[in-house]
């Protein structure tokens, strides 16, 4: 065998491992089942997505990395992806994301407030802060405090900054940031082909790591620590100019309009660490917008309280 040939096996070699070391983690089933077996290159968008940014966060020496992206459609479902089976949770008082104590913090940017559909900053503002008052009302959270800080102007989020359609902002000024409304094109590049215009809004959470890149649990409670979440929604609902023109974001309103604070409750709950379940049984947490929904089921109360009866315990 020439010395090129095995040079050739050496790098096909290690093309192999680097390959491997992509697709292990992908720990839960739903992104493994919707894979075609055809094409196994094809790692699911979202999961792609992750692992880009991902890679370039480990490259500017950060300790946070995309760890999970919930998407809420309207038609067809789109699977949740996580790296790591382990579970993550906020971690009460942690100092690295300049915890306000025991309290949860948000922070909606009014520079990304406004829809082509015609809503203006404020009212969505508005429909954003109903949906977490409304988790932070709820029983399971009655020892969390879900409060709301003043966006100041500086740019507060990150991850749309990976995809070209933002700066790297800070991603401290707040642990939840609703983003605000992007062009169709963010989350076609996010979700892949036919995210633009089935994907209403996503949920993408960060944890901590230490300085090899590897996952922390600083309070010993068995899951790893969230960084910071961010929501974005999807703009081209309601742009005259797109083919879902006919699905206008609006406020209290019923199909074919996308109601703001149904996907803001629906959203912001995932920012409170909630995951997709159903349908059946019926839930504010179903992964495919079924209409106007204002009050948590008790599926979603249930997970809530799962979730953080403990709080501000580990
Ligand atoms: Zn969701």
């Amino acid at each position: 065998m020439s010395r090129r040939i095995l040079a050739f096996l050496g790098g096909a070699l290690v093309l192999t491992v680097s390959a491997c070391d992509r697709t292990e983690p992908v720990a839960p089933g739903a992104a493994v089942v919707e894979r075609s077996p055809m094409s196994a290159q094809s790692v699911d968008p979202g999961l792609a997505a992750l692992l880009a940014v991902n890679e370039q966060l480990a490259a500017r020496g950060l300790s946070i990395r995309a760890e999970a992206i919930e998407f809420f459609t309207i038609g067809e479902g789109r699977p949740s992806n996580r790296i790591h089976q382990q579970e993550f949770r906020w971690v009460p008082g942690d100092p690295r994301r300049l915890a306000q104590g025991d309290d949860i913090t948000y922070l909606v940017d009014r520079s990304d407030g406004a829809t082509a559909s015609g809503l203006k900053s404020a009212q969505t503002e508005a429909a954003i802060d109903a949906g977490l008052l409304t988790w932070d009302d709820s029983e399971p959270l009655k020892t969390v405090d879900v409060v709301k800080l003043a966006d100041r102007g500086a740019d507060p989020d990150i991850f749309d900054s990976f995809f070209g359609f933002g700066r790297f902002g800070n991603p401290f000024l707040a642990d939840i940031v609703n983003a605000g409304w992007l062009p169709r094109a963010f989350f076609e590049a996010v979700g892949g082909p036919g995210g633009g215009r089935g994907i209403l809004a996503f949920s993408v959470t960060f944890i901590f790591t230490d300085d090899d890149g590897v996952p922390t649990d600083i309070n010993g409670d068995n899951y790893l620590d969230t960084a910071l979440n961010e929501v974005y929604y999807n703009d081209t609902f309601g742009d005259r100019r797109d083919d879902r023109a006919g699905n206008p974001w609006g406020i209290n309103v019923v199909l074919p309009g996308i109601d703001v604070e149904t996907v803001a409750l629906h959203e912001n709950g995932h920012s409170l660490e909630l995951g997709h379940f159903g349908p059946p049984p019926a839930a504010v947490l179903n992964p495919v917008y079924a209409g106007l929904r204002h009050v948590p089921l008790a599926p979603d109360l249930a997970g809530m309280n799962a979730i953080w009866s403990s709080w501000p315990n580990p």
